[in-house]
């Protein structure tokens, strides 16, 4: 007899956004005629850009060919990607990184989802609050975040509210954390850390000897000379943190899947009689097996980001996302909505009017507009109150919903 892991049966059932497309699908049957714009995904819309799909054609062509053919890559990603990411997102930004620190695959929800298999499952963490939910649902299903109450928090989990009295900038944990989840630019809320912000999460971790897992997926989209677009900008980070990158968001390849993780040498952890092991060797143990590399295409492809060509176009599509967000933000200001988010993330935080739950705002954004949020509370307790509108439609889309949002105000 195959016993399940039960862990997974802690997980809750309904997943969000099936939640979402339920009562989307439910007011379009009544409404066949509504005409439904969605400021609710978290999807780009653009199409690939001339370099990359010039790249991905020149790679397709190889593959073609006896001469050129490639099986098999190495598990950790060509160097042509690794150099490229070395010179391009580091040493730019002065940051010196090795070549064997850098870990290509197929995306950020991969990695971000798989690296705790590396830890203990005792571990204590720490997620801010609201949250992307692959960093807790990734410990639940190994035991390591409790079992989640009738509040929506899972009883292992330290949360660390972000919310309109504390500016959604996290505070650092009152007791001492094993592993923090960070996410900056932050999927949902759209807020970042400014440098010196982020520097005292560098120094909790040292002090206190913790992990920090840093998403840097939203990197891309920072506008702002003071906020760090990697971790390792901070002095003492490469002790103390890895770093997870995706191509999916800065360069539309969400589904062509590319990503990369960064575990520097110097990150160590400890076994329970205090010896000290790296985790670079132990995540290359852990792909290797479990991973047989991004494909070659991918590979070339996010490669090709990063050519004059690549970097020009691939800027414009993330400035024409950026213009759509500080339309939106124009927008809900003036029907005098409380929002956040918009100018160095690709997400929009409004805070609902009047303390209407983030599903009833949601229902009413639907019934009346005829516009698709996501409710906040989705994304963890303290979203309750706010739901997250995303940059990533067309601007004549998004024009049309800001529109329609006017009218029912
Ligand atoms: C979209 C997103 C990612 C990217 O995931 P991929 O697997 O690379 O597509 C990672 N982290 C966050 C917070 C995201 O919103």
């Amino acid at each position: 007899m195959a016993l399940v892991n039960e862990h997974f049966l802690k997980l809750p059932n309904n997943y969000l956004f099936a939640d979402i497309a339920k009562k989307v699908n439910a007011f379009k049957a009544v409404h066949p005629k509504a005409d439904v714009i969605s400021l609710g995904i978290g999807d780009v819309t653009q199409p690939l850009c001339p370099a990359v799909v010039e790249a991905m054609h020149k790679a397709t062509d190889e593959m073609a060919n006896q001469q050129s053919f490639r099986g098999y890559g190495p598990e950790q990603g060509y160097d042509f990607l690794r150099d490229a990411i070395l010179k391009n997102d580091f040493l730019a930004r002065g940051i010196r990184l090795d070549r064997d620190e850098i870990f290509i695959s197929d995306g950020a929800k991969t990695d971000t989802g798989n690296f705790q298999e590396l830890l203990r499952w005792d571990n204590s963490i720490a997620v801010t609050d609201p949250i992307y939910p692959v960093y807790i649902d990734s410990n639940a299903m190994i035991g390591r975040a409790g079992v989640k109450g009738p509040d929506g928090r899972w009883s292992n989990v330290i949360y660390l509210p972000c919310t309109a009295e504390n500016g959604f900038t996290p505070a650092l944990p009152r007791q001492r954390v094993d592993v923090v989840y960070l996410c900056y630019p932050n999927n949902p809320t759209g807020t970042a850390l400014t440098r010196s912000e982020l520097r005292r999460w560098v120094r909790y971790a040292l002090e206190n000897d913790a992990l920090i897992l840093f998403d840097a997926a939203y990197e891309a989209f920072i506008q702002h000379d003071d906020v760090p677009h990697s971790i390792y900008e901070i002095k003492g980070a490469r002790r103390v943190a890895i770093e997870f990158h995706s191509y999916s968001k800065s360069a539309g390849f969400t589904g062509l899947r590319c990503g990369y993780t960064v575990v520097p040498k110097e990150v160590s952890v400890s076994t329970l009689t205090g010896e000290r092991l790296p985790l670079n060797p132990l995540w290359n143990r852990r792909q290797c097996t479990k991973f047989n590399g991004a494909s070659y295409v991918s590979q070339r492809a996010a490669e090709a980001t990063y050519s004059p060509e690549g970097r020009q176009q691939t800027r414009q599509t993330i400035d024409y996302y950026m213009q759509n967000a500080a339309l939106i933000r124009q927008a809900l200001t003036a029907i005098g909505l409380s929002v956040v988010g918009g100018i160095d993330a690709p997400y929009l935080w409004v805070q609902t009017p009047r303390g209407t739950t983030s599903w009833r705002f949601f229902e009413q954004l639907l019934y009346r507009a005829h516009v698709v949020s996501t409710p906040g509370v989705g994304f963890g307790p303290s979203g309750e109150g706010y739901v997250r509108l995303t940059a990533f439609n067309s601007r004549e889309r998004t024009e049309e919903a800001l529109e329609r949002i006017r009218q029912f105000y």
